[in-house]
Parts: structure tokens; sequence; C-alpha cells
């Protein structure tokens, strides 16, 4: 097994791999190569035996020149300064090529939610939004979920800070969206649908592997089975549930906070998590952790298109293999920015006083998602590059021009 490349010089290769093939700038490179901010703040919890424990929490803000930081909060043991800051870097590109007018931000607090109570919880987050101050703020910086956090900390997250428009992702009855929870999976859906057809196939009957089934992987399971595509394995933690003939996607309940209910589903055959990369589909959606895709797993994988439901999947050498192999990788920043689309659509709506039906946050998630994914393949087909280095190349490109405006006013 080879070292695992981390989350942050998987970021920082992309980024330098695009930008010595465009003709970028170098002093507006060297300043997107590095965030403008990386908070750390301690966070005392009472327990509820009365003792206090100190976490710590970090918010990384990559560059606010397309509008105020934006992106999740994860509460994760292994949450730490660098990996936030790949995350808010990716968040930049992500809002970028979709051409949502917000920068990129990441944060989060080291720790197991499932170790604390809800109490527990809840003082974890409020004491996250007083050592944070007026880092965050709904023109500054705006959070939303991640992995471990969910509506429930968005709703007490703006609570806390005293304005709906600082956190995205929140209830519906308490200023969220309709349709946010979804987004991220919807437009998992909306690219696997748009790659897979531009070939000349039709999705009906392809057959469709998901690591993951929390929000993402499950909600992008169930709209490709409605779509016609055969869905034959989803995994959670805790293994994979596997039929040749399409599982009963609308019957298997997304893990929310309870890992391991997938497999507590009837399939012809069960296997561990990581099997599942390498089996015989058409489409691989990991959706589950980064660094999935490594040197080892990538020469195992079967499917022409991955689509990159999670946040930074596929490492660099594991990028490098499947260009060899003429497979098709949808990348994060453009699969699964639906999350941040509709976050904007929300942030859209605190900010106007606004409330969109459903139907309207779908037509223009969908539109915008398509938009965006019809520019990068046509950069991918022109420049004969990867669909990562066309997406990075769109979004840079605005970053750029952004970054110029800005050095202006200075
Ligand atoms: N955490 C999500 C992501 O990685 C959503 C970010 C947001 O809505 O701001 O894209």
């Amino acid at each position: 097994m080879q070292k695992t490349e981390s989350p942050v010089e998987t970021a920082r290769r992309q980024f330098d791999r695009v930008i010595s093939s465009l003709e970028f700038d170098p002093r507006t490179a060297e300043r997107l190569r590095h965030p403008a901010h990386v908070h750390r703040v301690s966070i005392p919890v009472e327990r509820d035996d009365g003792s206090v424990e100190t976490f710590t929490g970090y918010r990384a803000q990559h560059n606010d020149a397309c509008g105020p930081y934006k992106g999740g909060l994860r509460y994760h043991p292994e949450v730490n300064a660098e990996e936030c800051i790949a995350l808010s870097m990716w968040m930049a590109w992500k809002c970028a090529v979709m051409d949502v007018p917000f920068g990129g931000g990441k944060g989060g607090v080291a720790v197991d939610p499932r170790t604390l109570s809800d109490e527990e919880k809840t003082r974890l987050t409020r004491g996250f939004v007083s050592a944070l101050g007026d880092t965050v703020g709904p023109t500054r910086d705006v959070v939303a979920p991640d992995i471990g956090t969910d509506d429930e900390t968005m709703r007490l997250f703006a609570a806390a800070y005293g304005d709906p428009a600082v956190a995205t992702g929140k209830p519906a009855n308490a200023g969220g969206s309709l349709g946010r929870e979804e987004a991220p999976g919807r437009s998992v859906a909306l690219c696997t649908r748009y790659a897979y057809e531009s070939t000349g196939n039709a999705l009906d009957g392809a057959t469709v592997a998901v690591q993951g089934f929390g929000s993402v992987g499950a909600n992008a399971a169930r709209l490709l089975d409605e779509w016609g595509a055969s869905v034959v394995a989803v995994s959670d933690v805790d293994g994979a549930l596997y039929d040749p003939d399409g599982l009963h996607i609308s019957d298997i309940e997304a893990y929310g906070d309870e890992p391991g209910v997938v497999t507590g589903y009837d399939a012809p055959e069960t296997f561990d998590n990581e099997s599942l990369l390498s089996l015989d589909v058409d489409v691989l959606i990991p959706a589950a952790v980064g660094g999935v895709l490594t040197a080892d797993t990538a020469p195992e994988v079967r499917a022409s298109f991955v689509v990159e439901g999670a946040n930074g999947p596929t490492t660099t050498a594991a990028d490098a293999v499947f260009e060899e192999r003429g497979i098709t990788v949808v990348p994060d920043i453009l699969a699964n920015a639906g999350g941040v689309t509709v976050s904007y659509f929300e942030w859209l709506q605190n900010r106007n006083d606004e409330r969109w039906s459903l139907e309207r946050v779908r037509e223009e998630l969908d539109e915008r998602t398509l938009r965006a994914t019809r520019a990068v393949e046509e950069v991918a087909g022109k420049r004969g590059v990867s669909w990562r280095e066309a997406a990075y190349e769109v979004a840079l490109t605005r970053v750029a021009d952004a970054v110029a405006v800005t050095s202006c006013r200075e």
C-alpha cells in the first residue's frame, strides 16, 4: 500500500497542474495557492457530568474576491487545519464553476459527534459560534452542513449568531430552502445522466454502484433509479449490498446518523465497502469520504464513468490511472455543487425575505447544473483535457477575473 496523499496535497497538485497548462498570471496563481485566513479556536464545552472538555475548531477562508466565503462545517475526529484548507480551495472552485457569487470556506471541529449527547452537541455548536465571533457573518462567511453536521446544527448556529443568513442548509421551518437537502445528490444524478448520455448511450438500464448512502449517495441513487438506471450496489461504512438485477432503492433508508442500516436490507450478495469500487458497472459514484480512489484501488475500477459525490475521493495518482484508461471522471467541484448552489438560493431567500417553491428551486438548480456541465464538457473537448482540468479552467478563469477586479481596488 502506498502512503495516501493528504487532501491538501491533492488540492494543490490539481491546482498546479492546471496553472502550468494555462497562461495564468503567476502573482494571481500564488495568491490562490494559499488561503487568506485559517482560524483556529478553542471551544470549552460542559459535559453532561459537569466536567469541561476543550475541543479545537477551525475555519479556513480561501479567497473572497467572488463574494463572501462559503462552505460547510464538519464534526469529525480527523478535522484539522490542512484538511479545512484543501476543502476551502475546492469550495472556491466549486462556487466559481457554478457561477455562484461566493468564495471558498470550510471549517469544523475535531470531535466524534457520536460521543456527544444532543445537549452536549448543542453546547458545542453555541461555543463554536461564540469562539468564531465576527469571523463569520451573512456577508463575510456563510456556513453549511458537511460530514457530521446537519440542518439542526445549522439552525442552532444561525440562532446563536442571531441572523438566519449566516448559515444555509437550515430546516425549512427555520429559514431553510426547500430542496436543499436533496440538492447535492440531485446534481450528482444530473451530471451522471448528462455525462453518460453524451456518449450516445441511454441512461435506461445503465448499471450504477454508489459508495456511501448518506444524503448525497442516497438522493443520487434514488433519482438515478427513478430515471431508469439500474442501481446494483450501495454501501455504508459497515458494508455493501449487491443485486445484479438492481436494488429496490426506494426501500433503503439513508443512514443519517446511524451507519449500519444499509447492510440490514436483504440482497443476494453483501461484501465490504471497498470491493464495491471494483464492481463491473457502467457508473461508479464515490459518495462517502475522501481519498478512496488511489494508486491501489483505481486500477481495479471497471466503470467507464466515475462521478464524484464526495469531496476529494480521487488522489492525483488515481486521476492519472483513470486518464490513461479513458475513464471519464466528473469532478466533485461540478458533480456535488448542487449543495452550495441551493445554499446560494437559501441565502438569497433569507436576505430578500422570500420563499421559493420546490419547483422553482429544482428548475433553477437543474438549469445552472446543466449550463456548468456543458461549459466544462466544451472546454474538455476543445482542449483535449480531463473534465477535472476543464472544470478547474472554467473556475480559475472566473476567480482570476474577480481577483483582478478586487486588486484594482486595493
Ligand atoms: N458541504 C457542502 C459542500 O461541500 C455544502 C457547502 C455549502 O452549501 O456551502 O459542497
